[in-house]
């Protein structure tokens, strides 16, 4: 019998996956569970890649797990010998039921641990700008939670709360936000203090309200900005309006859907910052955007691995090995280590790689790339190969099944033979394609990121403008009204080209096809669409 496993509480953070802790990131990498709330960042979920993810969260038509049965889930699971994660919204020990939660391991014998997460308080107020104590201010701040069991009486003596604290930070109150401020008002609070409503805190959706406290239940009606949200109420609030930050960032507000391939055959080596498999999403976060990840193409080992292990075992032949991508190095090196050979195989080519990606992808098996275009593009790659082959020459490209061929620019520059392996197989994942169709049905994507020519078709037989419930692209001149298909931002011409072919005209396009370069196309197109809109709400 396995012995018992344990389960770790851990703090999810307000929303920006960015917060989460240290250790909370190494314990998702090693947990066989993860127990999930429904709001947790899928980014986060992302971390434990291996592991099964069990939804609990209460769903808005009331269905999902009650308290007593999650507790009973952890309970199973760990005497099933597991390492689980209870990944909870926030801090666990916050308004998050934790506290039951661990009383019932307690009762159960199974051992626990607890990691902090950054509650919505701390959250919400940092994003906002606004200090929840601050010298001459306020020396006090309260947490307390709104929403009150209605079957019990009131437990919250608010009156006595708004005489007794400097900061008050309401949890689950705004369902009744009318009733809290006629009592904090009854209770002393000056009707023009400054107060906060935050929604969606730390998340590229968020919204802040700003007001007077009397005035607040009305404009909130008013602005539509209903549960879940924070409360602030506090002279503290005011400091918002020198300390605000986050509107400023270049991408504020902007809901990025990010298509990138799966590998499954390797892992490549990523950087820090959340993964999307091979790409680091730090730079997109700390521009203040939200990103999603979609793998609209799974990438394998091809079915066939003969020609690919025959051109890695006659490597030294070919004058030029030219990789088009990073997944292209990771297949070529997995079947050369198969073969018991090593980068020396390689000793005597010249190696051309399409981009920075691809060239550091190169630089993890000790070689650096003697070629790589400016403009990232396999036709200028090859075209500059072109231009310094010398007849007879043998190039050797390995590259995915759906890339066009090269052969015959290289073959008439004077090429002796050109061989184009398939090195990966790219295989559309149509949950991805349908998870993807939902998400800008429902009007929760801004920007549509592409990054290859395939997953733009992949893309498109699911977004298609025909499509029911798919908000419209619009033609220049024509006002939006509500239907408004996302921006559409592509890294290159190739891609760019698909795009067209798919009936978008792409919004922008990438001047470096690198994700440098993606960064600063999405930055522009998204400058462009804001400064022919209302903004953002300060
Ligand atoms: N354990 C959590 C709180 C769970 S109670 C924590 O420590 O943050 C859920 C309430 O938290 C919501 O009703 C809302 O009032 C608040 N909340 C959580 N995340 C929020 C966010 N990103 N923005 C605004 N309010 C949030």
């Amino acid at each position: 019998m396995a012995s018992t496993g344990e389960v770790w509480l851990v703090g999810a953070g307000p929303g920006d996956p960015g917060l989460l802790t240290l250790r909370g990131r190494e314990v998702l990498e090693r947990a066989d569970v993860v127990v999930h709330d429904r709001l947790v960042n899928p980014a986060l979920l992302g971390l434990a890649p291996r592991a099964r993810h069990i939804d609990v969260g209460k769903s808005p038509d009331g269905h999902g797990y009650r308290q007593e049965e999650i507790n009973r889930l952890l309970v199973e699971l760990a005497r099933e010998g597991n390492l689980v994660v209870r990944l909870k919204g926030g801090d666990p020990f916050i308004f998050g039921r934790g506290g039951e939660e661990a009383l019932a391991l307690v009762e159960a014998g199974i051992p626990f641990r607890v990691v902090p997460g950054v509650t919505a308080a701390s959250g919400c107020a940092a994003w906002a700008g606004v200090p929840l104590t601050h010298r001459g201010l306020a020396s006090s701040v309260t947490l307390v939670t709104g929403h009150e069991d209605p079957g019990k009486p009131p437990q919250v003596n608010w009156q006595r709360l708004a005489a007794g604290t400097d900061t008050l930070v309401v949890y689950m109150g705004v369902g009744r936000l009318e009733v809290i401020v006629s009592e904090l008002l009854a209770g002393g609070r000056p009707p023009g203090e400054p107060a906060l409503l935050v929604r969606e805190g730390t998340r590229a959706g968020q919204r802040v309200l700003y007001s007077a406290l009397r005035e607040l239940p009305a404009r909130a009606a008013e602005a539509g900005i209903g549960p879940p949200a924070l409360l602030v109420v506090g002279k503290v609030a005011a400091l918002r309006q020198r300390l605000a930050w986050y509107e400023d960032l270049p991408l504020a507000g902007c809901r990025i859907a990010l298509t990138r391939p799966r590998l499954t055959f390797a892992q490549p080596a990523g950087g820090g910052g959340m993964p999307s498999g091979d790409w680091e999403m730090g730079p997109w976060w700390l521009a203040g955007a939200e990103v999603g990840v979609y793998h609209l193409l799974r990438l394998q080992m091809p079915p066939d691995p003969g020609p690919l292990r025959r051109a890695v075992l006659e490597v030294g032949r070919f004058r030029f090995v030219l990789f088009t991508s990073a997944p292209g190095v990771e297949a070529f090196f997995l079947t050369l280590r198969g073969e018991g050979r090593d980068a020396r195989s390689l000793a005597g080519c010249r190696l051309g790689a399409v981009g920075p990606g691809t060239a550091a992808a190169l630089r993890r098996y000790g070689l650096v790339a003697d070629l790589v275009p400016r403009t990232h593009t396999v036709e200028d790659l090859v075209r500059e190969v072109a231009a310094r082959i010398e007849p007879g020459d043998r190039v050797l490209l390995p590259r995915s099944d759906l890339a066009p061929s090269q052969a015959e620019v290289l073959r008439r520059a004077g090429a002796g033979e050109v061989r184009e392996v398939v090195a990966y197989h790219a295989v559309p994942d149509e949950d991805e394609a349908a998870r993807l169709a939902r998400d800008v049905r429902a009007r929760n994507v801004d920007v549509l990121v592409f990054t290859s020519a395939s997953a733009v078709r992949v893309a498109s037989a699911r977004l298609a403008p025909g499509e029911a419930g798919m908000p419209q692209a619009q033609k220049a001149g024509e006002s939006a009204v509500g239907e408004e298909f996302p921006l559409v931002v592509a890294i290159g011409p190739v891609t760019a080209a698909a795009c067209r072919q798919a009936g978008w005209e792409p919004d922008a396009e990438a001047a470096n096809h690198d994700r440098a370069g993606l960064l600063q196309a999405v930055v522009e197109a998204w400058r462009r669409h804001r400064a022919g809109s209302p903004g953002v709400e300060r």
